[in-house]
């Protein structure tokens, strides 16, 4: 982790915190900390800073904190994807937190298989914690919201029209599409299909729902890599 982030219940001071269990664990076999050592640290939802260790055992470690920065800028993204399988479901949303996405809508659709639906994985508890590994990673503090949407028509007729509304609303599909567009700092809804691909049925609903059909050329992309390809196609590199 590339930053230790801390929950209000870590204070035991107003600028020291005490920590346990997987961080602790980190600190000592991964960082393989020392008393004296500084670590990038963030509050979850909140400010980045400085925390220096000043004890350490086997029990806990304390760290005095300095937080003075803010984590680094968003991407101005709602993101809809077909659920995936687990194993790719686990990465795309380590994925999806590292890089700056604070909004995704897992939907089902035709090449979903029924039995991704009942994955652990979606429990929140499990979200949560593979969205705080993603965040860590990237040094970021601020929790993705995640949505589940286990009906493809009531979602994509009642809710997506509104989502898209008054954004750059896009469906990554590799057939019958326009090229990805240029790089821009806007609001943008992207939806992103099952390992199997959207079937045209859906494709037109997404369509009706105001997405635009936009593709990557000519090689297919797994999910994993499809995200981040479009992702950093669609914006703009914060400076
Ligand atoms: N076998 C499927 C491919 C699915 S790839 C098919 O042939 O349709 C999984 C998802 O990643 C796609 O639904 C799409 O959203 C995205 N994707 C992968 N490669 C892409 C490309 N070249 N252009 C646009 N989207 C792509």
């Amino acid at each position: 982790m590339n930053l230790i982030l801390l929950y209000t219940s870590d204070f035991i001071g107003p600028h020291r915190v005490r920590l346990d269990g997987r961080r602790l664990r980190h600190l000592q076999e991964v960082h393989r900390g020392q008393v004296g050592e500084h670590f990038r640290v963030g509050v979850l939802n909140g400010l980045i800073g400085q925390g220096t260790l000043i004890h350490l055992d086997q029990h806990s470690a304390e760290l005095e904190v300095r937080l003075n920065q803010a984590p680094p800028p968003v991407l101005p993204l709602r993101l809809v994807m077909a659920l995936p399988r687990p194993k790719m479901l686990k990465r795309c949303i380590e994925t999806i937190a590292t890089l700056g996405v604070k909004e995704l809508w897992l939907i089902n659709s035709y090449r979903v298989d029924k039995s991704y639906w009942s994955t652990p994985l979606l429990h929140p508890e499990r979200l949560h914690e593979h969205l705080l590994l993603g965040l860590e990673q990237s040094g970021d503090t601020r929790l993705p919201r995640v949505e589940v949407r286990k009906r493809f028509k009531p979602f994509v007729e009642d809710e997506l029209p509104t989502l898209a509304h008054n954004t750059r609303a896009l469906v990554a599909h590799p057939y019958n599409a326009a090229p990805c567009p240029a790089p821009m700092d806007t609001p943008t809804t992207l939806a992103i299909g099952p390992e199997g691909g959207f079937i045209a049925y859906e494709v037109e609903k997404l369509e009706q729902a105001g997405l635009q059909a936009i593709h990557l050329g000519p090689r297919i992309l797994r999910v994993e890599t499809a995200v981040p390809v479009l992702l950093s196609r669609l914006f703009p590199l914060p400076v």
